[in-house]
C-alpha cells in the first residue's frame, strides 16, 4: 500500500470527500490542509485585519505567533477537526465569507511556511491522506501516490452551493461560482507555491464520475 497520499486540485473538486473515503478504507489519518488556511483566515477576520476592504499585511505578520492550529480527533467522524487556539472552528471556517478571504491569506509566504511545517510533522511518522493545493509539490514531494483532481467549474460551484445550502447558509449560486473562479485564479497565480499539478500526479476529472466510481478507481491506485 501507498503510505503517504497527496491529493491536490482546484477548489470544490471533491478532494476532501475522496481523501476521507481513502483514509477510512486504509485506516490512515486524514488531514485537511485547507481547513488550516481557513482557520488562520478566520482568526485574522475576527481581528479585523482581513476583510473585503482591508488587508493589513504587516499587522497580519505580527499576529502569526499568536495563532495555534491543531487537529482534535473526533471519534464519531473518524478524523480530526481543526481547532483555532483550542476552539473547534470546523463549522465556521466553511462559511462563504471565509472562502472569500482565504486565498489572499494563503498567498502570504510566512503563513504557508508556518502551516507547511505543521503538515510535514503530522505526516512524518504516520500513514496519511492529505488534501490541499501544494501537498504533492511542496509538503510531500516524495509522496507514494499523488492525485490531482479536476472538474468543470460549473459542476464544482453547483456541488459547493448544494453543500452550503444543506447547512442552512443563505447564499446565491452566482456568488459561489464567482468565489470558485476567484480562488482558482488566486491559487494558480500566487508567487509562493502556486497550485500546479505535480509531474507524477494522476489526474482525475470527476465531472461525470459517480462517487463510487471515483472511489473504486483511487482505492485501486492506493493499493497497487
Ligand atoms: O481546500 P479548501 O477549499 O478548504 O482550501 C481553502 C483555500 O486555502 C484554498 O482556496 C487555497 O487558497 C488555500 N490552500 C492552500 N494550500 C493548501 C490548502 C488550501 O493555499 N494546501
Amino acid at each position: 500500500n501507498k503510505i503517504t497520499i497527496a491529493i491536490d486540485g482546484y477548489s470544490s473538486t471533491g478532494k476532501s470527500t475522496v481523501a476521507k473515503q481513502l483514509a477510512a478504507a486504509l485506516g490512515y489519518v486524514y488531514v485537511d490542509t485547507g481547513a488550516m488556511y481557513r482557520a488562520v483566515t478566520l482568526y485574522l477576520m475576527r481581528k479585523m485585519l482581513v476583510s473585503e476592504t482591508n488587508f493589513d499585511k504587516e499587522a497580519i505578520l505580527r499576529q502569526l505567533p499568536f495563532i495555534n492550529i491543531s487537529f482534535v480527533f473526533n471519534k464519531e467522524l473518524g478524523y480530526g477537526e481543526v481547532h483555532l487556539n483550542g476552539e473547534n472552528v470546523e463549522k465556521e471556517i466553511r462559511r462563504l465569507e471565509v472562502s472569500q478571504q482565504v486565498s489572499k491569506v494563503a498567498a502570504i509566504s510566512d503563513v504557508r511556511k508556518m502551516l507547511v511545517k505543521i503538515q510535514k510533522k503530522i505526516g512524518e511518522n504516520k500513514a496519511v491522506v492529505m488534501d490541499g493545493r501544494d501537498i504533492g509539490t511542496v509538503v510531500f514531494p516524495q509522496a507514494d501516490l499523488k492525485l490531482f483532481m479536476t472538474a468543470s467549474t460549473e459542476k464544482r460551484a453547483q456541488r459547493r452551493y448544494d453543500e452550503l445550502k444543506a447547512r442552512g447558509d443563505v447564499i446565491a449560486y452566482e456568488e459561489v461560482l464567482e468565489n470558485v473562479k476567484e480562488r482558482d485564479y488566486l491559487d494558480t497565480t500566487r508567487a509562493d507555491s502556486p497550485l500546479i499539478k505535480a509531474e507524477d500526479a494522476v489526474e482525475i476529472d470527476n465531472s461525470e464520475m459517480t462517487l463510487d466510481n471515483q472511489f473504486q478507481k483511487v482505492l485501486k491506485l492506493a493499493k497497487d
